[in-house]
């Protein structure tokens, strides 16, 4: 039987799917060491499961409305406003109303991707990306733009890159920021996003452009450069901009599916309307945990963030002792994005490299084409100490081999 167009050539969530193979290895007594999940191991906050069980109690389980309950959007646009002070000052804080409360922040995405594209446009990535990108671009009728960025850079889209993008594209509709940045955790400065804006505003063909900023890892800062909102350096482009977010990597709440989009007006509708004829509003009880969450003191986190930090430190230690990996030094997100050109073997991509790997050394690291980065790996550092440096070492051991 035929299929639609549109689910043609899109593929599922590799890392997902790697994911459940070496669920599947580990299930079959295999010794594996799995450093290829983007999902915190800390559990959940006292205060979130206490909500969950006193909204149970409180019968709170039916429909809500579609973008939210209001007690939880008015955290969101509270906790947006907060990161973004200079728009604050100059136009006020966001309103409940510009909030869409989503399933993750994937579907917050999903939803800019519908509510924006029109058949042919470009969406402009910057390579390395997070995984789902492209794929959600061609589900909604879009086309992603891969822009290639430099190592030496961090891997940080620059001004001029941007520009030749936008002089290369035919139909340029949104562009995605991603700061931290998964996979090479790379954090853009106030003054390198003002840069990028610079070139938004000006660009002819980038007039009737969105910007997505996907700021997933706001809170996974590893060292001393501060996050920063793509709206707190660019304040003028406020009504060009979708800023999406959520529970599962800030207060590892993966499972609990809460993201969530803030943007003006229009916009803020059109998402509402995808959003009412797909989902409707996301599961009550996950809700009322994320509003107990979100008025956690962040001091309630710092745990958690002084473990990712001393796990970078961990895992970037060992794998310098390969001596030839490209390695990308992360400000901020949960993983190590690292070069394995050197230690291919012939006619060997990345993709051939990390099944070797997880066959003859038996750890799961990520593989970077599908992150537009051929020749690297992606491993994450969001598991505990002991698989960390028992997967990092085994790791640098097969490389000694290669
Ligand atoms: N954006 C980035 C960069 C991610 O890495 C992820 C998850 O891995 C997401 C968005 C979506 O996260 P969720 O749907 O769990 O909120």
């Amino acid at each position: 039987m035929k299929l639609s167009h549109r689910v043609q050539g899109v593929s599922d969530s590799l890392t997902l799917r790697l994911n459940a193979q070496v669920q599947e290895m580990q299930k079959q007594g295999l010794d594996v060491v799995n450093l290829s999940t983007g999902e915190p191991d800390f559990a959940v906050s006292d205060a979130a499961k206490d909500a969950v069980r006193k909204a149970l109690d409180l019968n709170r389980s039916k429909y809500t409305p579609v973008s939210g309950i209001p007690e939880l959007k008015e955290r969101i646009a509270r906790r947006t406003s907060l990161q973004q002070p200079s728009l604050t000052a100059a136009v006020g804080p966001w309103k409940s109303a510009d909030v869409v409360v989503t399933n993750g922040g994937k579907q917050a995405i999903y939803n800019a991707m519908m509510a924006i594209l029109e058949p042919g446009d470009d969406v402009l990535i910057p390579a390395p990306f997070w995984i789902s990108y492209p794929d959600m671009a061609a589900l909604a009728g879009g086309h992603a733009h891969r822009i290639a960025t430099q190592f030496k850079n961090s891997f940080k889209l620059t001004p001029e890159e941007l520009r030749s993008a936008l002089d290369a594209c035919s139909q340029p509709r949104l562009l995605i920021l991603n700061s931290p940045n998964n996979p090479t955790g790379a954090l853009y400065s106030r003054d390198e996003f003002a840069a990028l804006g610079e070139v938004l505003q000006s660009h002819p063909a980038a007039r009737e452009m969105w910007i997505l900023s996907d700021e997933i890892y706001d809170r996974v800062i590893l060292g001393d450069q501060p996050f920063c909102s793509f709206l707190e350096a660019c304040p003028t482009l406020r009504d060009r901009v979708v800023t999406v977010n959520g529970m599962s990597k800030s207060a590892a709440m993966t499972g609990w599916r809460v993201g969530w989009s803030v943007s003006s007006g229009p916009l803020t509708a059109a998402l509402s309307v995808v959003q009412a004829q797909s989902t409707s509003g996301i599961n009550a009880l996950a809700q009322w945990a994320s509003v107990a969450a979100l008025d956690l003191p962040e001091s309630a986190f710092e745990e958690q963030i002084l473990r990712y930090r001393n796990r970078s430190r961990l895992a970037l230690d060992i794998l310098k002792k390969a001596g030839k990996l490209e390695i990308v030094d992360p400000k901020g997100a949960f993983y190590v994005f690292f070069g394995v050109q050197y230690y291919l073997r012939p006619g060997e991509g990345s993709a051939a490299f990390c099944e070797r790997v997880l066959k003859e050394a038996r750890v799961a690291v990520v593989p970077g084409d599908p992150f537009g980065a051929a020749g690297f790996a992606r491993l994450s550092f969001a598991t505990d100490e002991k698989t960390l440096e028992l997967g990092c070492q085994r790791l640098v051991d097969a490389l000694k081999e290669s």
